[in-house]
């Protein structure tokens, strides 16, 4: 199997008008709760929930992508609909703060689209992203729920860059630690751990609903992160490796999400099809992994999930 970090988005980011409007699913701001108590929310089992929240749900909804770049689609509005005919969610994350901007701009319309704030640690690596973008990202930060693509890229390829990765990454926990109640997407590629003491040593991993987005680390650190009360999303190579399975096996079933990572960055016009098709062939193996009753495990990921968007 290629390493994940040769298959994910490997072009420049492409151009489109900027906006500024802000994020336009930004709600307003729910009674000031306890930190812990705001993570706790984003987790916690389907009876814990406060009646207060199911108005909020939007029950033809079944399916969620907790992990995807709509707006890398040249057709991405049309995408978003496509999904919400097929009664599909995404938590779209972004790659730029000014590509954040953009997307929100763009899925406002879109009920069945949260848009995250990002900074992907290889737009940091390679000097895409350059200070002025992490000044934006604290910036917009103080008005995102939702913040990815962040994280940490240790492969070779990336490696040289680790200090700047790390000090940007340090800015990034700060901002979203700093309000708290946020639900971010992390990639962690062979940098689980430094991504958890960064998370941990600036108190996101407590204040925020933390998601790693397709887990590839150790064991060791799996198990870290689920004591740390993290969320996975996994993708479907995730269960097409031997360690991969091990892991879906493990992860506690209210702590399972579903993601694609699709459309891929050069994608032209996407169907909102080859979204679905991978998320259900997913569900699929992970319920004959797990030995569990498909529609349950459907059902359960369909109840995190929206807690999760609604975080
Ligand atoms: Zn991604």
């Amino acid at each position: 199997m290629t390493r994940p970090e040769d298959e994910r988005h490997t072009q420049a980011e492409g151009g489109r008008p900027l906006s500024q409007e802000g994020d336009a699913h930004q709600r307003p701001e729910a009674p000031r709760q306890s930190e812990t108590r705001r993570k706790k929310d984003a987790h916690s089992e389907a009876e814990g929930r406060a009646e207060g929240n199911v108005s909020e749900r939007d029950p033809s909804l079944r399916l969620f992508d907790l992990h995807c770049h709509l707006d890398f689609a040249e057709n991405a509005r049309e995408l978003a609909a496509g999904l919400a005919q097929r009664g599909i969610g995404a938590l779209s994350v972004t790659v730029t703060p000014a590509g954040y901007v953009r997307a929100a701009a763009l899925f406002a319309p879109c009920a069945n689209v949260r848009t995250a704030l990002g900074l992907h640690p290889w737009w940091v690596a390679d000097g895409r992203c350059t200070e002025d973008d992490v000044a934006q990202f604290e910036q917009l930060a103080k008005d995102a729920r939702f913040v990815g693509e962040v994280g940490l890229d240790f492969a070779p390829a990336h490696a040289a860059s680790r200090d700047v990765q790390l000090a940007a990454f340090e800015r990034v926990a700060h901002a979203c630690a700093e309000g708290g109640g946020k639900v971010l997407s992390l990639h962690a590629v062979r940098s689980a751990d430094a991504v958890m003491d960064v998370l941990e040593r600036t108190g996101c991993a407590e204040s925020c609903a933390c998601v790693l987005h397709w887990f590839s680390g150790t064991s060791d650190e799996l198990q870290r992160a689920i004591k740390l009360g993290f969320l996975f999303s996994v993708n479907p190579r995730m269960p097409a490796t031997k360690r991969g399975r091990a892991y879906v096996r493990a992860i506690p079933a209210d702590r399972l999400l579903l993601e694609t990572d699709l459309p891929p960055e050069s994608a032209a016009r996407y169907d909102a099809a080859d979204v679905e098709t991978p998320l259900r062939a997913t569900l699929a193996e992970l319920a004959a992994l797990r030995a569990e009753d498909p529609e349950a495990l459907e059902a359960r990921i369909a109840l995190t999930s929206e807690r999760v968007l609604q975080a």
